[in-house]
């Protein structure tokens, strides 16, 4: 019987010691320590021991399942361990791995320039004003001396929503709103999106920004706009960048000019960028006209004033040398990412 039974433990351990994994671990359970197991057959065959030794038999039993029981556990916590390491070499993270970079919004060109221009101006002590892209025929063309037989108002052929509602061919109307209320003295600069019906190419939208400006005051003269575009001039081109005026015509301004500044590329010398002439043109001013003054409800005998008004993308071409404005349009964001 003790010979029987020490095989039965030592195959155990064998088994025990060769099992790979808990399932098997629990079939030996099952085949030595469970209800038809090789040890439970032993106790039940106590009945054919000698009553005097079943004590010893008994006991050496009871150590056979204690040791085989042990040994099932020190397996068992053996895989357990096992597969808790594996887990964690699984779930483990390479901190040293590049991480993958979320796509971030990029700011467009034209809000770079217009960015600059107004902290320009706002540095002169102007305030930001906007008004409504859909306007009146009024505001957009009567108030600023442009009648309705005007050829102006051919010139910029427009998009209109009704008889006397359209989509505003510039900023000015927002100039007339601002009058209007009649809060002196004004400097106020206004950007915003204006359309005209042109054909899209490298120099023309239908959707483009004017940024324009308006200064009313008493005895405000041409030299107090010079001086400003001057000095805005120098700061947008650099220190040395010299502006010159251009008498123009504009219905809304007397006298008027184009203003242009010495190329920023060559110093004024000439180049390919200012097409060998040394001055490049980006904008149009000049002193508001009386009769507009009065249609908005101020005396030009007491007040006077001047006005500009810049295309917002025809700097951001200038700033960043971009030589065709549907660029600036298509948000390639392999083109905007340079900015
Ligand atoms: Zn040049």
């Amino acid at each position: 019987m003790k010979e029987k039974l020490k095989a039965i433990v030592d195959e155990a351990l064998v088994k025990i010691q060769a099992s790979e994994e808990l399932d098997k671990l629990n079939d030996i359970r099952v085949a030595f320590l469970g209800k038809k197991g090789e040890l439970t057959e032993i106790l039940k065959s106590m009945k054919d021991v000698a009553p005097a030794d079943r004590p010893v038999i008994g006991q050496l039993v009871n150590e056979a399942r204690a040791a085989l029981e042990e040994k099932l556990d020190e397996k068992k916590n053996y895989f357990a361990k096992k597969l808790r390491e594996e887990q964690i070499q699984k779930e483990t993270i390479d901190v040293t791995l590049p991480a993958k970079k979320p796509m971030v919004g990029h700011r467009h060109p034209n809000s770079i320039a217009l960015d600059e221009v107004e902290r320009i101006f706002v540095g002169m002590g102007y305030e930001v004003v906007e008004g409504p892209e859909v306007e009146y025929d009024y505001y957009n063309f009567e108030a600023l001396n442009i009648p309705a037989n005007h050829p102006a108002k051919d010139e910029q052929d427009t998009f209109y929503i009704t008889g006397d509602i359209l989509l505003r061919t510039q900023t000015s109307p927002v100039q007339v709103r601002e009058m209007e209320k009649g809060k002196l003295p004004i400097r106020i600069l206004a950007p915003g999106k204006v359309y005209r019906s042109d054909e899209v190419d490298a120099t023309h939208s239908p959707n483009f920004h004017q940024i324009e400006g308006l200064v009313i005051d008493k005895n405000i003269t041409f030299a107090d706009l010079k001086g400003t575009l001057a000095e805005f001039a120098k700061q947008l081109f650099g220190e040395n960048t010299k502006v010159k005026f251009r008498p123009h015509h504009f219905p809304f301004t007397e006298p008027s000019a184009e203003v242009d500044v010495s190329c920023f590329k060559c110093g004024g010398k000439g180049c390919r960028f200012c097409k060998g002439s040394g001055w490049i043109e980006i904008l149009g001013c000049g002193m508001v006209h009386p009769k507009v003054l009065k249609m908005s409800g101020i005396d030009p005998e007491e007040y006077s004033g001047f006005a500009f008004g810049v295309g917002l993308e025809r700097i951001a071409l200038l700033k960043y040398e971009i030589d065709d404005m549907r660029l600036l349009y298509e948000n390639d964001v392999r083109f905007l990412k340079q900015f």
